[in-house]
């Protein structure tokens, strides 16, 4: 029978940390790490997230500005108002919640950002720099499940890792996060053959494709760890159920160590927004002594 890793109770601890950090950097600068969240359009899902983050943003003390636009928003409006945010002072991480409406470029938004304000990590030059094995803002999924997986492996060193996925906001920098603890690190996805074959070679699991109970036993090796990433919703008697991308009830017996969905990675990856917002804070500080002038230089 696994261990079962409860994101709530770890998040619960990184989030203490967050706190912790507002409280010294307000009693230090007499600045309030601040958090500009942007939602376009009404898709619930988003909605759902969108709430979560203020919500889990005031607890911490982190401050929030919410900034919800039109779903018929233009390109031109949208990079006006992050244009906006990059210049404010008292702004020091920008989300916008994704996905966007389909008139609107997703890319072009995220390279809008300055990348000292990119709290999510998904700015073309922290993804390079994470590539590069630099310091940098890291995309808060993976982050979460890094400290899921040293609950379970202090030292991940020399531990097969399997990434089912291959997005750039999940598979692709958990695989570098990953390579960066001294993983052997293997990325499947929709391509790849004998996949369960794959897996079952693997000291860790991360599902994150998208697919519901896609992993079942048959893909993990007994006393494996399993980090389930998915977030498929259905409806099950008119309520919004949420299921993973491991079937947890036949992976529990086998696995060494599992993450619930619920109350597995999403926890984790919205105190990782939270820690990355205090970073991203600090990052500024470091880059501008002069408390005066916190906001990114204007032509930087
Ligand atoms: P994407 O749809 O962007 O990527 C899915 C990846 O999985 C792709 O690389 C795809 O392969 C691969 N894939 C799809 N089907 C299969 C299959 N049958 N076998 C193997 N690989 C497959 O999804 P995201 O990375 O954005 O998200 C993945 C999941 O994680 C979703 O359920 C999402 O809701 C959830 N999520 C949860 C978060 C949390 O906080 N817990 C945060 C972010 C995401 P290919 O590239 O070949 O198409």
């Amino acid at each position: 029978m696994a261990q079962l890793i409860d994101g709530k109770a770890l998040s619960a601890q990184v989030l203490q940390q967050v706190a912790a950090d507002v409280a010294l950097l307000k009693a230090e600068y007499g600045i309030v790490p601040t958090l500009a969240v942007v939602l376009v359009g009404e898709d619930p899902a988003s909605q759902v997230y969108v709430r979560n983050k203020l919500k889990r943003s005031a607890e911490a003390g982190i401050g929030s500005r919410e900034h919800r636009l039109n779903r018929d928003t233009t390109q031109q409006e949208l990079g006006q108002l992050i244009e906006a945010l990059n210049h404010d002072p008292e702004v020091h991480g920008i989300l916008v919640q994704l996905p966007l409406p389909s008139q609107l470029d997703e890319d072009v938004v995220i390279a809008s950002i300055h990348p000292d304000k990119d709290v999510d990590g998904f700015h073309p030059l922290n993804v390079g720099a994470l590539a590069a094995g630099r310091d940098t803002l890291v995309p808060c999924t993976p982050q979460g499940c890094m400290i899921m997986l040293n609950q379970v492996y202090p030292d991940l060193s020399g531990k097969h890792a399997v990434v089912v996925g291959r997005s750039n906001i999940v598979g692709k920098p958990m695989a570098m996060l990953l390579l960066q603890a001294n993983c052997t690190v293997t990325v499947v996805h929709s391509r790849t053959q004998n996949i369960a074959a794959v897996c079952r070679n693997a000291d860790i699991v991360i599902a994150a494709a998208g697919r519901m109970e896609l992993v079942d036993a048959d893909w993990i090796k007994p006393g494996a760890t399993v980090i389930d990433v998915g977030i498929n919703a259905i409806e099950v008697d008119g309520k919004r159920k949420l299921i993973g991308d491991v079937a947890f009830d036949s992976v529990f017996p086998v696995a060494g160590a599992i993450t619930p969905v619920p109350g597995g990675v999403g926890p984790m990856t919205i105190a990782c927004l939270l820690l990355n917002t205090t970073r991203a804070l600090k990052r500024q500080l470091t880059a501008h002594p002069d408390k005066a002038s916190v906001a990114v230089a204007a032509n930087g």
